[in-house]
């Protein structure tokens, strides 16, 4: 049984230290199934460390997943920002893929104000650009959009879903959490199976085998996204969630992304092994 594995948004809490190496390492002995190496403040890793990531990935089995730099807008007005924000995405691709990451997620975009369908193009075409570098650079990985909690960024359900069923090597990096505080709504079994259907419609069944998910409790407004929380303390039903998941047999990564990483990622896990058993 594949199933879903879960892990942690960064280097646990209680590793040794906060490298990645330590974090892999902290992972395997919690008996969580991965990690997610968080290049948000750029990427500081070069390519020998990236192999020490990918030979303790490998040794302990822990699977890993990138997040891009935090500093991308592909509907930048500026041309300048636009090429680094590629960049910071090709960046994270490439010495993602060194450490094993088979997901780069990233935060695509702005709305600045601009019609949406004209930075869902804009989007578009920069993304084509990347996806046809990474191409030729031999570089096998999922390019993962994710869908973003605020309703000023670029990144809701279906805009995320049109740019995986639109480009090659793009798929959803599905974050229940932001959608849940972008919508005010979603969050409750029939809900969270809306979503998995409209993924298994618009993207057939392997996109349920192929899941990318970030999930934390989450605090949110009129405009969306206030501040992550932990599950206990946040509203979120992430039992119906797991629920769903188990029932529509959803396969991939989860990534905990609440303030205490670990003790929700454990947490998660242990429901979704009870509900495993359970049926
Ligand atoms: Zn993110």
């Amino acid at each position: 049984m594949a199933g879903l594995l879960f892990g942690t948004g960064g280097t646990p809490h209680s590793a040794k230290t906060g490298s990645t190496i330590d974090g892999i390492l902290r992972i395997a002995e919690l008996g969580l199934g991965g990690m997610e190496i968080e290049f948000v403040q750029g990427v500081r890793m070069g390519e020998a460390g990236a192999r020490l990531v990918a030979e303790t990935a490998a040794r302990t089995g822990v699977k890993l997943s990138a997040h891009a730099p935090y500093f991308i807008n592909l509907n930048s007005h500026e041309p300048e920002k636009i090429r680094a924000s590629q960049e910071r995405i090709l960046q994270t691709a490439r010495i993602g893929a060194i450490c094993g990451a088979q997901s780069i997620v990233f935060h695509a975009a702005f709305y600045l104000g601009d019609p949406p369908p004209e930075v869902y193009n804009r989007v578009k075409n920069y993304l084509v650009e990347i996806v046809n570098r990474l191409k030729r650079e031999s570089i096998r990985v999922w390019l993962r959009p994710e869908i973003m909690g605020k309703a000023s960024q670029f990144g809701d359900i279906d805009e995320v879903i049109n740019l995986s069923t639109e480009l090659e090597g793009v798929a959803p990096c599905i974050d229940f959490a932001h959608w849940h505080a972008r919508t005010g709504a979603f969050n409750s079994y029939a809900e969270f199976v809306s979503i998995l259907l409209k993924i298994k419609e618009r993207l057939g069944d392997k996109a349920l085998q192929n899941m990318h998910i970030h999930f934390a409790g989450i605090n949110y407004g009129k405009k969306g996204e206030i501040k992550h929380l932990d599950l206990k303390e946040s509203d979120f039903q992430y039992i119906e969630l797991l629920q769903a998941l188990k029932n529509y047999e959803a396969e991939g990564l989860v990534i905990c992304e609440s303030p205490n990483l670990e003790e929700d990622a454990l947490l998660l896990q242990a429901t979704y092994s009870k509900l495993l058993k359970t049926g």
